[in-house]
């Protein structure tokens, strides 16, 4: 073994203050710099242990070190590039934020500010207050309160309203979301008890009627969401729910999921009821998801009655279901695009990607696909159907294009997946593809890096 390689092993400390490590230190924080730099070293002192080298210079050390920094400096939560073509992806992240949105937030995340603060009386005031006025003004409901995320607002609703008595339930609306969410069970914890009525296909407004008694406390409509029922069904209808609820003097309620504020029929997408409706025909209280088809943050937005908000408030699973500030300010900004639809559209990320001209995604794909084709990576663009997602319209595609990639699929998926930022596809007719509806310009050059470096490793 060569003691004098030994000998030539930098010191951690110098290292730390070497200039051409300068980048480095900056992104990352202490604590992993230091590691990073012992893991630097620690790879030659095997390497002169295994005699796997003759001789090194500090340079090939700097090299390593930069290198290892490139995995060593990332958080566990972090960026990825969605090739999948879902819009609204719950295992990715869900909606987008803008820009604006995200300014606004920092900026309140970096200051003081007036979270639970009246500045008018100078006292103290309601995180609550930020964002109802201007749901109300959307959704046309006389008061709103926003939770921690839909499930919260279901349960603090069936808690507050039906504890301990009956909340009746179609059997067609008993679903599960996904992710542990499931209608009975979120029943139970909230301490409602479910009356099951209907059959699995069929429900009918005497159903209702039939299980209604002394001890019915809600009516409850739920989104099926994630799944779609055809063939020889019948619903109740929400107006049915909301009529009959006022005739036998029982709160009515209906989980919506998604919570569409705009009617997206007019742009050519299937309708969607919105929540405006529901609170038209007169349901009590409507609850819905911030980060699916609205387009916010993580945040579940209860709207209805006066006194049934009011109610909500004084609940204890407030306390533990109450919204962050971060959360508030990203939601303020969206609620304010919302007063006004074309707005709305053109600044959320996820109605933008939804309503986006199906020739912007083609002109896109031309534009990587030339990209890729400079750096002689060949592709096939192809026609694909893009999914909204996000538990909202199960069976509502719309059209977009793709980038399919010659060789093995399977390999290529994980390739692409393993990269640092991963990028995320689907596999289509045995082809790896990366759908472009969900790809932005603005990541055009990482992903041809990424994809040439890929390629020419195989
Ligand atoms: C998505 C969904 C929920 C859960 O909403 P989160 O905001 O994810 O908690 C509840 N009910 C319905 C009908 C949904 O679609």
């Amino acid at each position: 073994m060569n003691q004098e390689l030994f000998k030539k092993l930098p010191k951690v400390d110098k290292l730390l203050a070497h200039k051409e490590l300068e980048t480095l230190s900056k992104e990352m924080t202490y604590y992993t710099f230091v590691e990073t730099i012992k893991s630097g070293i620690e790879f030659f002192r095997n390497k002169i242990q295994n005699e796997e080298i003759l001789d090194f210079l500090e340079k090939d050390v700097l090299e390593k070190i930069k290198e290892l920094g490139q995995t060593s400096k990332l958080y566990s939560l972090r960026k990825l590039i969605n090739g999948t073509g879902t819009i609204i992806h719950t295992n990715l992240g869900r909606s987008l934020m803008s820009p604006k949105m995200v300014e606004n937030m920092s900026e309140i995340s970096l200051n003081y500010n007036n979270l639970e603060y009246d500045l008018k009386k100078g006292s103290r005031g309601s995180r609550y207050s930020h964002l109802e006025e201007l749901i109300c003004k959307i959704t046309g409901a006389e008061r709103a309160l926003v939770v921690n995320n839909n499930a919260a607002a279901v349960i603090i609703c069936l808690n507050e309203f039906a504890k301990e008595s009956e909340t009746i339930v179609s059997r067609g609306e008993l679903v599960e979301i996904g992710g542990s969410f499931r209608i009975p069970d979120i029943m139970s914890l909230s301490g409602t008890k479910l009356v099951e009525v209907g059959t699995t296909n069929r429900t009918h407004p005497i159903d209702y009627e039939k299980a209604i008694n002394e001890n019915t406390k809600m009516l409850l409509k739920v989104h099926s969401s994630n799944y779609k029922m055809s063939g020889f069904i019948s619903s109740v209808s929400v107006e049915e729910v909301a009529k009959l609820g006022k005739e036998k003097n029982i709160i009515t309620m209906e989980d919506i999921g998604s919570g569409i504020l705009v009617d997206l029929s007019k742009y050519g997408v299937t309708k969607e009821p919105t929540v405006q409706e529901s609170i038209k025909v007169g349901i009590d209280i409507v609850t819905f998801s911030g980060d699916k088809l609205l387009g916010g943050p993580q945040a579940g937005i209860i709207v209805g009655k006066k006194e049934l908000i009011e109610r909500l408030l004084k609940n204890q699973y407030l306390r533990a279901f109450r919204m962050n500030k971060n959360s508030i300010a990203l939601l303020e900004v969206v609620f304010s695009y919302y007063l006004d639809e074309r707005e709305a559209i053109r600044e959320i990320p996820t109605l933008r990607m939804i309503l986006e001209p199906k020739e912007n995604v083609h002109k896109r794909a031309v534009n990587l696909k030339k990209l890729l084709n400079d750096n002689s990576v060949e592709t096939t663009l192809i026609e694909t159907r893009a999914k909204i997602g996000g538990g909202s319209m199960p069976e509502e595609t719309v059209p977009s294009y793709g980038l399919s990639f010659i060789g093995n699929a399977n390999y290529l998926e994980k390739k692409f997946r393993d990269n640092e930022p991963a990028i995320i596809g689907r596999i289509y007719n045995d082809s790896f593809v990366i759908d472009m509806k969900t790809i932005q310009e603005y990541d055009f050059l990482e992903i041809s890096k990424i994809i040439k470096k890929i390629i020419e490793k195989k």
